[in-house]
């Protein structure tokens, strides 16, 4: 009999999946993979695309490319609950997905705050969907007739708030020079960064200033924020999708209080063994960072551990790593980098994420990708 194996989700760590099922599948196995959009942008690209120095094909993974590599089955559609007594996956469009595993890599969401602001809020997740939206303000502001400043807050004082409002700042100006663009960072933390080295966040609060980004720390969202600016970048905390937050669609898989998949050491669900997730949507043993870094090294484990399942072999543990090297992008051709209480910037250190970067997509793509470097778009 035919099992079937449903990756609900084209995130990092399917990605890996996909890539050591290509090389040794399963006999007798169906891998199927359930996610809304054929292309899944490599995060740590991101805030490199926001500045134009990458295209958006550039940053991304083509997860239909890579079911065909692998021999899996692509579905275009949304996760919308799951009932793990029946082992059904139910998607947005009605229909049901049987299996005998599931793996979710479904990534996590933000809540950007409701009302009418005067501002247009642009939240930097879920990653697939700020494309259509970056897209659709740059063409507004290309057209722009009025004359005044434009104001540009970012929500968030981590890596994605900084280097995100870095980005765009740069790319509105060089796509008009003509025009003002006013930046300002709010974060309810009292330091830029938080858990970055003091050097890191020394070298942070200089970009800033040299982007003349008006800084506002130990400032909570709040209305007025929202009327005084015209855009927005909500970079807050990462928080699970909606249906992960509602027990009814869980089906009574066991989630931590705020939503996340409970995992324990080999990624399973704790409450269905049957069920594994990784990436931002779980919750590993103790609470890791919500970062692409984790997902990447869980997938190593997840394709190990799914084939092991299936095969009736012993089980990996995940082990994240504790300390790893983080290339912040500042949008003018460098970049910081940290590891441990460690930390340098320059234009070297952009060179090496480039080069990192483009590496990771190239494993993922059949397409020999020009370096941004070779193209001469650094910028
Ligand atoms: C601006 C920005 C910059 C960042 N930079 C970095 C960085 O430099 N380094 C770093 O380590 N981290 C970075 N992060 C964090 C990083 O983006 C996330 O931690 C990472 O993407 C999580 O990977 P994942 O595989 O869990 O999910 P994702 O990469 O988000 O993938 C989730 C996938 O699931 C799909 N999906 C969503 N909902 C459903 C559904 N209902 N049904 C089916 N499929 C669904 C999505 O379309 C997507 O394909 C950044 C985040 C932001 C916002």
């Amino acid at each position: 009999m035919i099992r079937r194996v449903v990756l609900a989700g084209a995130g990092h760590a399917h990605a890996h999946v996909l890539k050591a099922w290509a090389s040794a599948p399963v006999a007798g196995v169906e891998l199927v993979v359930v996610s809304p959009y054929a292309l899944a942008p490599y995060s740590g690209m991101v805030p490199s695309w926001l500045s134009g120095t990458y295209r958006f094909e550039d940053i991304v993974i083509d997860f239909p490319r890579l079911c065909e590599q692998a021999g899996a089955r692509w579905i275009k559609a949304e996760v919308a609950g799951l009932d793990p007594q029946h082992q059904t996956l139910i998607l947005s469009n009605g229909a049901c997905l049987q299996y005998d595993y599931l793996s979710l890599n479904v990534g996590s969401t933000l809540v950007p705050p409701s009302g009418a602001f005067r501002a247009q809020i642009l939240p930097m997740r879920p990653l697939a969907d700020l494309h259509d939206r970056y897209e659709a303000l740059l063409l507004q502001w290309r057209l722009d007739a009025g004359d005044q400043p434009l104001r540009v807050a970012a929500v968030g004082g981590g890596a994605a708030g900084f280097e995100s409002l870095l980005a765009v700042l740069r790319r509105l100006r060089l796509e008009r020079p003509d025009r003002v663009v006013h930046g300002a960072l709010m974060t309810r933390s009292q330091t830029i960064l938080p858990g970055y080295p003091p050097g890191a966040q020394r070298a942070a609060l200089r970009c800033l200033r040299e982007a003349g980004v008006d800084l506002q720390l130990g400032t909570a969202w709040c209305d007025s924020i929202g009327d005084c600016s015209d855009w927005v970048l909500w970079a807050t905390g990462a928080q699970p999708h909606a249906w992960q937050r509602d027990p009814v669609l869980m089906g009574g898989l066991t989630v931590s209080e705020q939503g996340f998949v409970q995992v324990d050491s080999h990624l399973q669900s704790v409450s269905h063994p049957n069920v594994f997730a990784s990436g931002d949507c779980a919750q590993w043993v103790s609470p890791l960072p919500k970062a692409g870094v984790y997902a990447v090294r869980m997938g190593m484990v997840l394709a190990h551990n799914l084939q092991a399942a299936l095969t009736d072999q012993p089980l990996k543990a995940y082990e994240p790593q504790s300390e790893f090297l983080s290339l912040l992008a500042t949008a003018d051709g460098k970049a910081i980098a940290s590891r441990g209480r460690w930390s340098l910037s320059g234009r070297w250190a952009f060179w090496l994420k480039d080069y990192i970067d483009q590496e990771f997509i190239r494993r993922f793509s059949s397409l020999q990708l020009p370096s941004a470097q070779a193209q001469g778009n650094i910028r």
